[in-house]
């Protein structure tokens, strides 16, 4: 029998479980999702479901299961079922669906940390940490920066200087699959029953890490995939995976993009460490846009702040702006569909 406090099973989990209508039916984790299958895995081993009608036309796309949410099955045949509820979700790294402005995509749910991954190469980029820090900070999951293949080229010092102005929230490890002892640092450093999202572009040696975290080949990787014939992995599924003895890490697809989903811009404030200059802006709630006596523009100005740096704050800000006040008047437009659809019925029942 499998044990699923290995996967993350915990008392709260199991309280959230008490409350639905189906608590007496089996439980389980979306180890993957392809379409409209899900993998589940349960105490009896991986089971492949689908969702039971109610819940496939009842809810909107960012709703449905995705990797690393519980739910509730009615198991059938040997290695089928029905999922019949979701456990509601905390934790869960979203992101904005690629050509929308205000619709989010679930990648992954009760999720404790994220692993940042990016390789001390070209693909190095720290506009882009900060945004993947904000969307993971909007969550309060814990950001972890994993710049991988140290073993090349690169200088420590510039990678330093370039994430100075990020906050000590995140974490960062120096990695490379052939030092032992680097690996072994982010191994340690990740709790029994914590549960890992890896995100970042294609290439960057996302699953050569859990490969090498796990110390056995888990994932397919360009090279092993080469190697094979089999080709590049390049599925959509994600994957989960349990670590020896603790930890579930879950390996997303590299996206080529990646939208903020912020519903609360102010997270931005959590990515940049703005705290040398912002305690003496003029207004306590200064959002350093265009408010007079910014402290953080007039460092920008005396050279203290690089632009660039504050460049990118704004850009993200806008960004999040954008989502968070079309999402708001999409809730607005739902809310005011379903209280046309409750007055159709109270007409019907006249
Ligand atoms: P993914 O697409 O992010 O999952 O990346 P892969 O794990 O498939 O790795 C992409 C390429 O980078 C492969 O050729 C790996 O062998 C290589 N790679 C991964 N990690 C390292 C590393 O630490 N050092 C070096 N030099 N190459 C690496
Ligand atoms: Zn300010």
């Amino acid at each position: 029998m499998n044990n699923l406090a290995l996967f993350g099973w915990n008392s709260d989990l199991f309280q959230l479980k008490q409350e639905s209508t189906y608590s007496n039916l089996f439980h389980g984790r979306v180890s993957a999702v392809n379409k409209t299958n899900y993998e589940i895995m349960s105490e009896n081993g991986l089971l492949f479901c689908e969702l039971a009608g109610n819940l496939l036309f009842g809810m909107s796309a960012f709703e449905l299961p995705c990797t690393g949410d519980w739910v509730i099955f009615q198991p059938f045949d040997d290695n089928k079922g029905i999922i019949v509820d979701i456990l509601s979700r905390t934790h869960t790294l979203y992101r904005r669906k690629s050509g929308t402005i205000s619709d989010k995509q679930a990648i992954a749910s009760h999720i404790d940390k994220a692993f940042i991954v990016q390789s001390l190469d070209a693909n190095f980029n720290p506009r882009r940490t900060e945004r993947f820090m904000a969307q993971v900070l909007e969550e309060n999951i814990q950001p972890v920066l994993i710049l991988t293949k140290s073993d090349l080229d690169f200088n420590r010092q510039d990678i330093d200087e370039s994430l100075k102005h990020l906050t000590s929230n995140v974490q960062v490890f120096y990695t490379s699959i052939h030092s032992t002892e680097s690996i072994v640092l982010v191994r340690e450093s990740i709790l029994p029953g914590e549960t890992i999202v890896c995100i970042g572009s294609s290439g960057v040696g996302k699953s050569s890490l859990v490969n090498a975290l796990c110390e056995r080949t888990v994932l397919l990787t360009s090279e092993t995939s080469n190697a094979t014939g089999k080709g590049r992995h390049t599925s959509t599924r994600r994957e989960m995976v349990l670590m020896d003895g603790s930890g579930v890490l879950i390996d997303t697809p590299g996206v080529r993009e990646f939208g903020l989903a912020l519903e609360t811009p102010e997270t931005l404030e959590d990515v940049f460490d703005f705290s040398g200059f912002a305690g003496s802006c003029r207004f306590d709630n200064c959002a350093h846009l265009s408010e007079p006596g910014c402290a953080v523009k007039n460092a920008v100005d005396n050279g203290l702040l690089e632009p660039r740096v504050y460049e990118s704050y704004l850009k993200l800000r806008k960004e999040s702006w954008h989502f968070s006040v079309s999402e708001h008047d999409r809730r607005k437009r739902d809310k005011s569909f379903s209280k046309i659809g409750e007055e159709a019925k109270r007409i019907k029942k006249r």
